[in-house]
C-alpha cells in the first residue's frame, strides 16, 4: 500500500472523502516529508468561508455562554473519548503529514487525551473569589465570566496537541473556537475537527462552536485582524509573534503567545551523567529537534566537558534515523528541505565563529525522498550569534563554564524563555537554579522537552509570555468582573466618601 493509499483509508476513518477536502479557495498540495509523496490536495476557504465561519462562532458564542459549564464540559468529555476511539489513526496522520515518529505521535494525541480529562474536571471548578467588603451589608465577588469567540493559530510541529490545549480548555469556559493550522498540517486538523463535529452532535451542542479555517498566514491574519475574535492564541515562530502581538493589540484584543525557544541544560560536576546523557538525547535529537521545548544548548562545567561531549557523541552515533513509521526509528525527517538549509547555515556560522562539530550535521541517505539528517553536536568556546538564535533543527551547541554563577548568566543570556534543567545533586544549585533561570518551564535531573499538561506550558521574553493547559492558565479564556452586592438598604460609598445627604 503506498503512502497516498494509507493516508486516503485513514481519512476516510474520520469520515472524510480525500478527493474534496478543505474550502473552495486556493488548493494546498501537500507532500508527506517521510518519503516526498503527494498528499491529498485541501482547498484552502475563501474570504467570505472565512467571514461566514466567523460570524457563526460569534452567533453560536451567544448561547453557547449561557450553558452550564458542567454541560459544556460534556462535549469535551465526549471529544475526549473519541479521540481515544481514533487514537491510533490521528498519530499515523501525524506521523504522514509531519514526520513524528510513531511513539511520538501517540504521545502527542495522548496529550489531547489528557488535555479533555483536566478541562472536564476544570468544567466544575472555574472559581472566583469573595472579598471582605468594607463596607457594611455589601458583598464583594469576582465571577469568571466567558470571553468570546477565541481564534487558534498553530504550529506544524505539534499540528493537533496545541489546538486541544485551547480548544478543550475554552470551550468549558464557555468560548467558541476557530482553528487556523499550520499550512503544513491540515489533513490532521481536518481529522480532529471531524471529531469535534461528532462530539458536537452527539451532545447536542452548537454546531458552530469550533469552527476550521484552512490557508497560509493570509488568512490567520484576517482572525488576526477580526473585531470579532477576542483572543488570539498564536503558536508558532518569534517573527510571527512579533507581527500578530501588536495587530491584536491595536484593536485591543487579547493576545495568547507562544513563541520560539533556545532551552539550555546545566550540567553540573556532581550530576548523574548517566541520568542526564539519556534525558538530554531525547531533548536535543527528539522529533528531530522539531519542538519548541528541544535541547539547543548545553552549559557543562569544563570538568566533565570532555565525557559528556562524549558520551553524547556515541548516543548520536547510534540513533536509529529513518521512516518515523517503522517503530524502531527514533529521528524521523525534517520538515522539508529548507530546514536542512537553515540547519546547515547555522553550522557553517559556527564553524566559521571557531565551532567544532563533534558528531552528525550530514544528511542521510535513508533510501526514500524526504529530509534526513544525522543530529549535530558542536562545542564552542562561547555563545556566539548563532547559539543564541533558534534553529528549527537537531543541533546542540555544547558550551563550558568555570564557576556557577557563570553558567546561570550563560543560561540567560538567550533572548528567549522557554524551558530549562539542570543536572546536579547539590541541592543548593538546583534551588539556585530553579530561582534565577529566566524561563516558563524549568526542571532539575529533567531535560528541557516532554512537559506534562497539568502544568502551566509557556514560557518568558521572545517566547511570548504564554501560559496554556493546566494550573490556572484557563483564565486567559475568560474574563473577570468584580461584583459589589448590596443588602444593607442604604447608599454607602467607598473609602468614607459622603457625597450630599
Ligand atoms: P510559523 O511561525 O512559521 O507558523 C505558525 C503559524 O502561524 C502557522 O499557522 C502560520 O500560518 C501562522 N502565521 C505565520 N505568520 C502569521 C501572521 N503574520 N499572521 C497570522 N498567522 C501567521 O511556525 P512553524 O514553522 O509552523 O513552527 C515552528 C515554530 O513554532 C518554532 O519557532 C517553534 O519554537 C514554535 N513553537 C512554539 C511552541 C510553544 O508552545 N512555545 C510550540 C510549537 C512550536
Amino acid at each position: 500500500m503506498t503512502l497516498a493509499e494509507r493516508t486516503a483509508d485513514l481519512l476516510r476513518e474520520f469520515g472524510l472523502e480525500p478527493d474534496f477536502l478543505g474550502g473552495a479557495g486556493e488548493p494546498m498540495p501537500g507532500r508527506s516529508p517521510i518519503d516526498g509523496s503527494e498528499l491529498p490536495t485541501v482547498g484552502s476557504h475563501t474570504e467570505a468561508e472565512v467571514a461566514e465561519t466567523l460570524a457563526a462562532a460569534s452567533a453560536a458564542f451567544e448561547e453557547w455562554r449561557l450553558t452550564p459549564a458542567p454541560v459544556r464540559g460534556r462535549l469535551v468529555k465526549r471529544l475526549g473519548e473519541l479521540i481515544g476511539e481514533h487514537k491510533q489513526a490521528l498519530a499515523d496522520l501525524v506521523t504522514i503529514e509531519v514526520g513524528k515518529i510513531g511513539s511520538e505521535a501517540l504521545g502527542e494525541v495522548q496529550e489531547m487525551i489528557d488535555i479533555c480529562d483536566l478541562a472536564v474536571g476544570l468544567s466544575r471548578q472555574l472559581f472566583g473569589r469573595t472579598m471582605p467588603s468594607e463596607r457594611s451589608g455589601h458583598r464583594l465577588q469576582e465571577v469568571w465570566h466567558p470571553l468570546g469567540v477565541v481564534g487558534v493559530i498553530s504550529a506544524f510541529n505539534f499540528p493537533v496537541a496545541v489546538w486541544s490545549w485551547n480548544a478543550a480548555v475554552a470551550l468549558v469556559c464557555g468560548d467558541t473556537v476557530v482553528w487556523k493550522p499550520s499550512e503544513l498540517a491540515p489533513l490532521t486538523a481536518l481529522a480532529t475537527s471531524s471529531l469535534l463535529a461528532r462530539a458536537v452532535a452527539d451532545v447536542g451542542a452548537p454546531p458552530a462552536v469550533g469552527g476550521l479555517l484552512l490557508g497560509g498566514r493570509d488568512v490567520g491574519e484576517v482572525m488576526v485582524d477580526s473585531p470579532q475574535v477576542a483572543l488570539i492564541s498564536a503558536t508558532g515562530s518569534t517573527r510571527m509573534g512579533r507581527e500578530v502581538g501588536p495587530r491584536v493589540a491595536s484593536r485591543f484584543g487579547r493576545v495568547l503567545l507562544e513563541l520560539g525557544g533556545n532551552n539550555a541544560v546545566v550540567l553540573t560536576p556532581s550530576a548523574d551523567l548517566d541520568l542526564a546523557v539519556n534525558s538530554m538525547v531525547f531533548a536535543a535529537a527528539g522529533t528531530a529537534g522539531q519542538r519548541c521545548t528541544s535541547l539547543r544548548r548545553l552549559i557543562v562545567h569544563r570538568s566533565v566537558a570532555d565525557a559528556a561531549v562524549d558520551r553524547l557523541a556515541r548516543a548520536y552515533a547510534s540513533l536509529p534515523i529513518g521512516d518515523p513509521l517503522d517503530p524502531a526509528t527514533l529521528v524521523g525527517p525534517l520538515i522539508t528541505d529548507r530546514a536542512f538549509e537553515a540547519m546547515a547555515a547555522a553550522l557553517d556560522e559556527a564553524r566559521s565563529d571557531g565551532g567544532e562539530v563533534v558528531a552528525g550535521g550530514e544528511r542521510v541517505d535513508v533510501g526514500a525522498g524526504g529530509c534526513y539528517v544525522r543530529p549535530a553536536l558542536v562545542r564552542m568556546a562561547s555563545q556566539t550569534a548563532v547559539v543564541l538564535r533558534e534553529t528549527f533543527a537537531p543541533i546542540l551547541y555544547v558550551v563550558a563554564y568555570d564557576d556557577f554563577d557563570e553558567a546561570l548568566a550563560l543560561h540567560n543570556a538567550a533572548s528567549q524563555g522557554l524551558s530549562a534543567g539542570i543536572f546536579t545533586r547539590d541541592q543548593a544549585e538546583a534551588e539556585l537554579f530553579l530561582a534565577t533561570a529566566d524561563t516558563g518551564i524549568t526542571n532539575v535531573n529533567v531535560a528541557t522537552s516532554g512537559a506534562e499538561i497539568g502544568g502551566a506550558f509557556g514560557g518568558e521574553k521572545e517566547t511570548g509570555g504564554g501560559r496554556e493547559s493546566g494550573s490556572d492558565a484557563w483564565r486567559a479564556y475568560m474574563r473577570r468582573s468584580t461584583n459589589t452586592i448590596n443588602y444593607s438598604g442604604g447608599v454607602q460609598l467607598a473609602q468614607g466618601v459622603s457625597f450630599g445627604s
